[in-house]
């Protein structure tokens, strides 16, 4: 099954330049009716190009896509989770000094920052979605910002954690949203991203038919690509992990378990988690509140 997508209306589109490294010269690696994606021959980045244009396609995440994102939230959330255990991230975060803010970027309804708050995390959000944002606050009494990680305009340094998961792919500029998380992290400060990898199992057996290759995803990153991003926006990298090798339901569950886990430890798994962390050059973050 496919992730969730509108289907395109009449936005409008341009082409353009690879995000990372500029580059103008490109080749189509995936085309449909609803998109085309190029890898760039200079990085190996690969986008929508043409590309539409943004504020044309905020008005997708609204009533239908909180819905698909309620339907799915204990999923996602789960996914998430095991996610966090992967990078082992509570045992790297249990240091007494650090100040124990996370921000979560795309957080849908969440249940992600809900959990982290019982943890004993001081947790805020960010999500374009209105309606999901406002299920949040809501039901679950959280403090999320609709609207974009721009124009929550947070001060500089005030994260020693910024996580997004299953957001980068919907971003139209994700060079400046990295320099932006860069921001507003703490010197030493984590930052964790998930998003489908391109170069997985699935994106190569099944193209155009990939659960991922989708009008709403923008840039679609591999292991190689997302970790050159971070190397150009100043971050350094601690850890990368692919996991899902095939989908639910498309082959016996005899043939599934084996080919994930091979997936897994040859990095051709369906979607990519990268850890990495803004270099510490000021002094640790220290809890004063
Ligand atoms: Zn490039």
């Amino acid at each position: 099954m496919k992730t969730y997508s509108t289907i395109p209306g009449r936005e409008r589109s341009r082409i353009i330049p690879c995000n990372i490294c500029g580059g103008r010269r490109s080749r189509r690696i995936l085309e449909s009716r609803d998109y085309t994606f190029v890898r760039c021959s200079d990085c190996g980045l690969c986008f929508q190009n043409p590309q539409p244009v943004f504020d044309d396609l905020k008005v997708r995440y609204g009533q239908n896509y909180f819905e698909y994102e309620l339907r799915n939230e204990e999923n996602f959330f789960h996914l998430m989770k095991l996610g966090l255990r992967d990078i082992h991230f509570f045992q790297r975060t249990s240091a007494p000094y650090q100040s124990r803010k996370f921000l979560d970027v795309g957080c849908a309804t969440g249940m992600l920052l809900e959990h982290m708050r019982e943890r004993g995390w001081k947790v805020q959000g960010v999500e374009l979605c209105r309606e999901s944002a406002e299920h949040g606050i809501r039901k679950r009494k959280l403090d999320i910002f609709i609207g974009t990680l721009e124009q929550a305009g947070f001060p500089d340094s005030s994260f020693p954690v910024v996580h997004f998961s299953h957001l980068i792919e919907h971003v139209p500029d994700p060079k400046a949203f990295f320099l932006e998380v860069r921001r507003i992290l703490a010197p030493g400060g984590y930052v964790v991203v998930v998003t489908p990898n391109i170069d997985g199992l699935q994106a190569r057996l099944f193209r155009e038919r990939w659960r991922s290759a989708i009008a709403d995803h923008l840039t679609l990153f591999s292991k190689k690509t997302l970790r050159r991003m971070l190397a150009a926006t100043g971050y350094q990298v601690l850890q990368t992990v692919t996991w899902g090798g095939l989908a639910k339901g498309s082959v016996p569950a005899g043939v599934k378990h084996p080919v994930d886990f091979l997936a897994k430890r040859a990095g051709f798994g369906d979607v990519v988690l990268v850890l990495a962390r803004k270099p510490d050059i000021e002094t640790p973050d220290i809890e004063t509140g």
